[in-house]
Formats: C-alpha cells, sequence, structure tokens
C-alpha cells in the first residue's frame, strides 16, 4: 500500500538524547534537523490524525508548522531548507513544542518510550485512516487482513552533503522498459522526496526529465554507491522475480536498503514487464499470465487522457466509471445539441441526468457521455461500453441546472454549454478543461500479442461478445471473440440508418388488426434480415445468438407531433386514434410487462418475422457459398411452457423456409436467456426444449434483489459505503444468490441435456471476478461488449490458473494431515496402549477432514463440461 499508511521517523529524540546525537555525529545542525522533523511528524501522525483531531479551519498541525518553517526561512533570507543553521533549528524545536501544546492542548511527549508506543498506536490506526480505506475499496482488499507495524533503528540520509535517501524502481513503472529508474535527495529524509518541497535529482542519464535534466545523477556525484545499488537492485528482481520499488538511504558514504516492495505499474508496463520478464526466463507461463490485472488491459485499448497532465489536474466530480478510455470535448445538454454540434465539426460531452433511447444519436456522436443518475447497467453505460465509448454515469457531484444549459459540482464550479471538459472513464473522474489525450497502437503491441497467445493456450472458457451491428462483430472478432453471444435485435431502430425500420416497427406497433400487423411485418422483415445477414456474414460461421425483440414496444411509440402525423398519415387514422392506440401500450412497470417472449406469444406474427428473417439470412448465405451459424434466443421466458409455445413457430418456419431455399437444412440452435429466477429453478424442464442457455443476469439481478437497474444509482453508495453490500451486484455477479441460481440452473438444466451449451451475456461477462465465477461453475462461454473481450480472455485464462493452484493447496493441505497423523500415530504408539488409544481419535479427525476439503474441488470442477 505505497503512501496509504503512516510512518514516523526519528523515534526516541528530546532534550536529552539529542545531546547523545550530537556527540555521537559531531553534527548539531543533523540532530536539531532530525528532532524538528520527528515534532513535526509526531503531532502531526500520533497527536493530531490518531486521536481524530480534525483541524479548525482545514489547517492541520503538520501546515501550521510548515509555515513557521517557511516564516523562518524568509525571515532569513533562506531559500531551501538545507539552508538552516543548528541554531535556528534548535529554536525551532523549542517553538514547535510551544505550538503543539497550544494548539492540541498537550505537549510533545519527552519520553522515548512513550513516543515509540505512540507512534506503533498511531501506524496501526492508519490502517483505518480515509486514505486506506478508500485505497482497499479499490484494490478490494478485504478490511479485516489488518496490518503490521515495524520498528526499524535509524540511518540517516540528512547527516550532511555525503549523505542522500531516494526511490528507485528496477524497471521503469511507467513505460515498462527495462531500466534502472529513480530519484533522490543529497541530505534529506525519505519524506522531503515525496513532499515535493526540493527537486528530487535523477539516479541516472536513464531517470533524467524536464525538471531534473540539469541536476546531477547519483551515477554522477557518487559512482560508487551507485554501482553497489545497481548490484543489489539486480539481485533483489532476480530474487523475487518481479519489479521492485526500493527505498534506501544513504549516510556518511555507506548505502542502506530501508525497504523493497513488489512496484505498481500501469496496465502497459504491466504487460511489457510480464513478457520481457517471461522471454529473460524469469517467470514461467503462469505467472506471465498472472501478472497482469485483467482490467489492466483497457489502458491498451482506448485513448486515455494523459498520465502526465491528470496528476497536476484535480477532478471537479467523481461518478461511476460506466466507459472506460479518456475523452474531452465542450459540454452539450440534448441529444439534439450533440448532433448539431458534432455536425459543425465539434467535439462533444454530452451531459445528461439520464439517457434514454431517443438520446442514442447524441450519444453516438458525443465523445463521452456524462450522466448525474443512472447505475452500472444504466442505458448510457450499456450503449456506451458497447461502442467502447469513455462515459462516467450516476455521477451524483454535479447538478444539472434547471435551464439544462450547465452544470455545478459539490464545490461549487459551474461548467457552462461550451465549456470544455475530460473525462477519465476508466477512474470515473470528471476535469475541467481540455486535458490531453495519448493513444494506444495495440496491433503493433509486441508484449500484447505474445501474452495473448499464451491466454489462448491456457483459457477454458469460451469468450464472445455482444455486438448488433457487422462494425461492432468485426472489431470484436479483432480482439479475439470466438462468436456473438448476444445479438441485440432492438438495437436496429435505434441510431444511424434506423429511420426507416424504426417507421416501421412504429406502423406495426400502432397497428389495431392482426393483418395491418402482418403487413408492416412484411415490410420490416426485409430490414430484419439484411441486418442479421451482415452481421452473420462477418462472423464467417462462427456461432451468433440472436436475440427476438425484448423491449416493451411503448418503448418505440414517438413522441414528436410530426412524427406521430407521420404515423397517423401512413395508418390512415387520425390523431386521436393514434392518442388512444399509444395510451394502450403504456404500462405502470414496464420492466416487469409486456415485453420478451410475452410479446411473441401476444404477437405470434412478430416472432414468427424474426424467425424467418433468421433462418433466411443464414439459408441464403449457405447457398452463396457462406458460413452462418444462428442461434435463435428466446429473452425473458419463465416458464418452459413458453419456450414450446415459440418452438412450435420455429419449426414451422424452419420447414418453409428450407422449401423455400431448397435446402435440406439450415444450421442453427435454439435456446433462450435465463433471467428471471423461475426460469432458472425450472432450468430441468426449459433444457428440455432449449439446446443453449445464456444467462441474463442484468434482468436476473434487477429480479434477484428487486433492485431496478436503472435506479440503483440513488442508494448504491450507501450501501457500498456502509458495507451493507460488498460489490455493486450489477457489476459483479453476486455469487450469494444470484451466482447460486446460475449454477443451480447449470447443473438442472445439464441432468436433462447433458450437452446444454451455457453462456452468459449480462454485463457481468466483461467483469473479471465474475468471469473467473463462470469458469468454475461450468459455463462454455461467457460474452461482453468487443472492448471487455481481451479482458475476459485474460480472466479466463487465470481462472484456470487459479483452479490449479486451489486443487494443488487443497492437496498439499490434506497431505500435510495425513502425514501429521502418521507422526501423531507413531507417537501414540510409543507412549502406551491407553495414551494411544486417546492419541488416535484426534488423529483420525484429521485425516478425515482432509478428504472433506477435497470434495469441495471436485464439486464444482463437476460441473465443468
Ligand atoms: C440481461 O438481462 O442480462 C441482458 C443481457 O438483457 P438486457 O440487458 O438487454 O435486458
Ligand atoms: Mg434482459
Amino acid at each position: 500500500m505505497p503512501g496509504m499508511m503512516d510512518t514516523v521517523l526519528n523515534v526516541g529524540l528530546n532534550d536529552i538524547t539529542v545531546q547523545g546525537l550530537i556527540a555521537q555525529t559531531n553534527n548539531p545542525r543533523f540532530a536539531y534537523d532530525a528532532y524538528r522533523r520527528l515534532i513535526m511528524m509526531y503531532a502531526d501522525v500520533v497527536m493530531e490524525k490518531a486521536e481524530g483531531i480534525v483541524p479548525k479551519n482545514g489547517k492541520g498541525i503538520r501546515k501550521i508548522l510548515d509555515e513557521r518553517l517557511e516564516e523562518v526561512k524568509k525571515q532569513k533570507g533562506y531559500t531551501s531548507d538545507v539552508e538552516l543553521t543548528a541554531t535556528d533549528l534548535k529554536e525551532l524545536v523549542a517553538e514547535f513544542k510551544q505550538i503543539v501544546k497550544n494548539v492540541l492542548g498537550k505537549p510533545f511527549p519527552e519520553k522515548a518510550i512513550d513516543q515509540l508506543w505512540g507512534g506503533i498506536g498511531a501506524v496501526f490506526m492508519s490502517w483505518n485512516g480515509k486514505r486506506a480505506v478508500e485505497y482497499r475499496r479499490i484494490e478490494r482488499i478485504p478490511d479485516e487482513w489488518g496490518t503490521a507495524v515495524n520498528v526499524q533503528s535509524m540511518v540517516f540520509g540528512n547527516m550532511g552533503n555525503d549523505s542522500a535517501t531516494g526511490v528507485a524502481f528496477t524497471r521503469n513503472p511507467g513505460s515498462g522498459e527495462n531500466k534502472f529508474y529513480g530519484e533522490y535527495l543529497v541530505n534529506a529524509q525519505g519524506e522531503d522526496v515525496v513532499a515535493g518541497i526540493r527537486t528530487p535529482a535523477p539516479l541516472n542519464e536513464y531517470s533524467k526529465n524536464d525538471q531534473s535534466k540539469h541536476l546531477p545523477s547519483l551515477a554522477e556525484k557518487m559512482p560508487r554507491i551507485y554501482k553497489e545499488l545497481d548490484v543489489i537492485q539486480r539481485r533483489l528482481e532476480k530474487h523475487y522475480k518481479d519489479m521492485q520499488d526500493i527505498e534506501f538511504t544513504i549516510e556518511r558514504g555507506t548505502l542502506y536498503m530501508l525497504q523493497c516492495r513488489v512496484g505498481k505499474r500501469n496496465g502497459v508496463s504491466a504487460v511489457r514487464m510480464a513478457m520481457e520478464m517471461f522471454k529473460e526466463k524469469l517467470i514461467d507461463t503462469e505467472t506471465a499470465i498472472m501478472r497482469v490485472a485483467p482490467n489492466q488491459l483497457v489502458e491498451l485499448l482506448l485513448p486515455m487522457i494523459d498520465p502526465k497532465a491528470e496528476l497536476s489536474t484535480a477532478a471537479v466530480a467523481k461518478g461511476l466509471p460506466a466507459g472506460p478510455g479518456g475523452a474531452k470535448g465542450r459540454a452539450v445538454f440534448t441529444s439534439e445539441d450533440a448532433v448539431a454540434w458534432a455536425n459543425k465539426g465539434e467535439q462533444v460531452i454530452l451531459v445528461r441526468e439520464e439517457t434514454s433511447p431517443e438520446d442514442v444519436d447524441g450519444m453516438h456522436k458525443a465523445q463521452a457521455i456524462l450522466t448525474s443518475k443512472g447505475g452500472m447497467t444504466s442505458h448510457a453505460a450499456l450503449v456506451a461500453r458497447g461502442w467502447g465509448k469513455c462515459c462516467i454515469v450516476g455521477c451524483g457531484d454535479i447538478e444539472i441546472g434547471s435551464d439544462n444549459k450547465s452544470f455545478r459540482t459539490k464545490n461549487g464550479e459551474v461548467i457552462r454549454e461550451g465549456e470544455w471538459i475530460s473525462l477519465n472513464g476508466t477512474k470515473g473522474l470528471v476535469y475541467k478543461g481540455s486535458l490531453p489525450l495519448v493513444d494506444v497502437d495495440l496491433e503493433h503491441n509486441k508484449s500484447y500479442t505474445e501474452l495473448m497467445k499464451l491466454v489462448e493456450k491456457t483459457k477454458k472458457l469460451g469468450v464472445r461478445t455482444n455486438a448488433d451491428t457487422p462494425k461492432d462483430a468485426a472489431k470484436a472478432v479483432q480482439f479475439g471473440a470466438e462468436g456473438i453471444g448476444l445479438f441485440r435485435t432492438e438495437h436496429m431502430f435505434y441510431g444511424e440508418g434506423s429511420d426507416k425500420p424504426l417507421f416501421l416497427l412504429r406502423k406495426m406497433i400502432m397497428s389495431k388488426t392482426v393483418e395491418e400487423r402482418r403487413r408492416a411485418l412484411a415490410e420490416l422483415s426485409v430490414f430484419v434480415k439484411n441486418d442479421i445477414k451482415a452481421t452473420l456474414k462477418v462472423m464467417n460461421g462462427l456461432p451468433v445468438t440472436i436475440r427476438l425483440l425484448d423491449p416493451p414496444l411503448h418503448e418505440f411509440v414517438p413522441h414528436s407531433a410530426d412524427r406521430l402525423a407521420a404515423l397517423g398519415k401512413e395508418l390512415g387514422v387520425d390523431r386521436n386514434e393514434l392518442q388512444k392506440r399509444a395510451e394502450a401500450l403504456r404500462e405502470n412497470n414496464p420492466m416487469l410487462g409486456h415485453r420478451g417472449v410475452r410479446l411473441g406469444v401476444t404477437f405470434p406474427e412478430i416472432s414468427e418475422m424474426q424467425v424467418r428473417a433468421i433462418l433466411e439470412a443464414a439459408g441464403e448465405l449457405q447457398k452463396e457459398g457462406k458460413k452462418a451459424n444462428p442461434e435463435i434466443m428466446v429473452p425473458v421466458t419463465c416458464t418452459a411452457a413458453e419456450l414450446q409455445h415459440q418452438r412450435a413457430i420455429v419449426d414451422r418456419v424452419y420447414k418453409e423456409t428450407c422449401a423455400k431455399l431448397g435446402l435440406k437444412k439450415i444450421p442453427y440452435l435454439y435456446g433462450t436467456m435465463i433471467e428471471i429466477p423461475r426460469a432458472a429453478l425450472t432450468a430441468a424442464k426449459m433444457a428440455e426444449t432449449a439446446e443453449f442457455f445464456s444467462f441474463g443476469t442484468n434482468d436476473l439481478t434487477q429480479m434477484s434483489f428487486g433492485f431496478s437497474r436503472d435506479d440503483i444509482g440513488g442508494f448504491l453508495p450507501d450501501y457500498l459505503t456502509q458495507k451493507i453490500l460488498p460489490a455493486d451486484p450489477f457489476q459483479t455477479v453476486d455469487q450469494d444468490a444470484v451466482g447460486e441460481l446460475i449454477s443451480f440452473g447449470i447443473d438442472r438444466g445439464r441432468s436433462t441435456r447433458p450437452n446444454l451449451k451455457v453462456g452468459i451475456c449480462g454485463e457481468h461477462g466483461g467483469d473479471p471476478d465474475s468471469v473467473k465465477f463462470c469458469h468454475r461453475v461450468g459455463m462454455n462461454y461467457v460474452s461482453c461488449s468487443p472492448f471487455r473481450v481481451p479482458i475476459a480472455r485474460l480472466a479466463a485464462a487465470q481462472a484456470v490458473i487459479d483452479e490449479k493452484r486451489a486443487a494443488y493447496g487443497k492437496k498439499s493441505v490434506a497431505k500435510k494431515a495425513v502425514k501429521k497423523s502418521a507422526v501423531k500415530k507413531a507417537a501414540a504408539k510409543k507412549t502406551g496402549a491407553k495414551k494411544a488409544g486417546a492419541k488416535k481419535t484426534k488423529a483420525v479427525k484429521s485425516v478425515k477432514k482432509a478428504p472433506a476439503k477435497k470434495k469441495g474441488v471436485k464439486k464444482t470442477s463437476g460441473r465443468k463440461k
């Protein structure tokens, strides 16, 4: 946890011991410098923070003491801390103690033992400090792990110009390049390097940057020590087999190593280091795969805000990171404005409270989307992620003005229409102004390509994509998708080129009689078939799961007067009649209303048209000598009878299509989404008709929790901060309940149909933890948006390694238990019959325990097909 927990240096100094340090070193300036540092750090960490004291006016004791130090420097005309004399520092020590007493109401403790216990207690307390808690939340480190405290004897980098302190990395953490990289400061203690009071000097030529190029490097200034450090850093990396973050101090010409730990790195360098270390034979295949966190791959796929610019800019708001990458643009507040501005060549970011399908054009034209409401599976999040577009949702830190022309941040900053903002969609951060973006070049990233080759050889789970257009599908295939796991038919009615099919769909919806509807469907079917055919063609024989129409029809009813008028004219009905028909479609709870398979039951002709379009598209491709592999998927089912109802339509249309095209066979599968708990619980029956299941975990989560996926933003933050939920269940599968339904559904489904194909197509399909879960429960594939395909592939490979390691760990626990009991048995024999009997019972118990644990391993892997 770099920089997340507290440290107190120079513990033990007081008015008496400081004299000892002076006698030992013959350096009063150094001794009083160390003493004043102790008072500053101790007052801050132990006496204020650990005591939970909230500073008045936000100005803590550290700041007050820092300001006093600056004042003294100013009075004396010094520009740097090192110019302070022993007398200055001695006076400051006395003054600091007085300030501490006045501000905190308690004296700085003189006794060394009191300082030591105070320091130990404060470091323990810092585990629960705000920074550490937030960091654990992001990194998903369990709170209950707790911390240890190190007590170390001091070496001093502030003993003069032959002393120094520094931080180094065995490889460049920014680029991954295998070059020793770091910074140091002469006559200083570690905190000075971090605090930025003085510009640190470069370790070597390679570490020089614009700010430090004029400063002498350690290699130039202390060549002997640099050489020694270089030998040690090589040895450390070889020993730990990973890039090390090293802290060192030089005390009067002697090098001391303070600590080393595995160094943090960004995604680009993580991939490069993993593959270079693999090629150097420092690590094996499995270690290389495990070295990269799946989500880090996002940084390789999307443009991002230049990390350097981001470091020096403060975010004005924070929301949920729905669509990764970086983007910048002028703020606009309506979809229409986004389109109009973009058409004039402007880069825009669409800022809305939330989005709806009517906003799709504007969303598409915008560089990124920012919404103040909504969760990770809200409309904006789904659409943006599908496009690989940067998006932040549920950003409660912003409030959109009543004029819908500006937004105000929590800190009172107002951003008006046309002003530049920049988004970091990977972290959910909003910045004012136009920050530079840096591009990525995946195809030429050799390390990435090589890593993915190892991934491919290791993973067992298939990875498909959720794609609705040939362009998205092609992109996903480039990223390694092995098929389409969800083709949402309705997406052809949104966005570019959708005017005509949407009009025909609306005509169909507003039809009153079956004949009217059939006529509209016949016109619409041409568009549907072409759309499906184009995607099947791009996928060239890879499986494509096409979902029948899912949303409630009323979602497509036009709102604008001119669109209603055009529709009325086409249908030959007046405005009143049209309004009546639209009104009749309105539902109180559309997500639980007339949608999915229910549409196909009420209007079988709608299913018929879609099934015909799918089979004809596949059959025609076959006749053109191309490969097509469609899978017809029925959404929102809750009973096997619905599946049988739709199956009858499919069977009839299949026969008719084969006859029409003169084909003996058109390959296809018929299956269903499992997104209602009842469907999971009746999976055995569902699998009698369904040849595949695809778990729709967006709806399955919504219906299991009873949380509306579009409104979760209003209460989820409270659930997370108060730890009522460990994570957003719409992002990571809730393994306790939703996971149980999935696991139960797979088991039951395969009890009827052992070769039942099972996948997942909810948003969880691209979440690394959920992918690992899908592997463990024996799914055949996961499906996610194109830009998450590489993430899912890597997570799938890691799942295999995790499983192998867990099985190995359990085996060795069992072996140890057997060995232990054998030793005990032998001992028992030695100590006589009676005692031996008693010990035998204990030993038998521990042997029994081991197979019980093993059973757990078997159970999960048993589901794997
Ligand atoms: C789901 O419910 O998980 C799903 C993929 O369907 P949609 O998000 O379109 O409701
Ligand atoms: Mg659904």
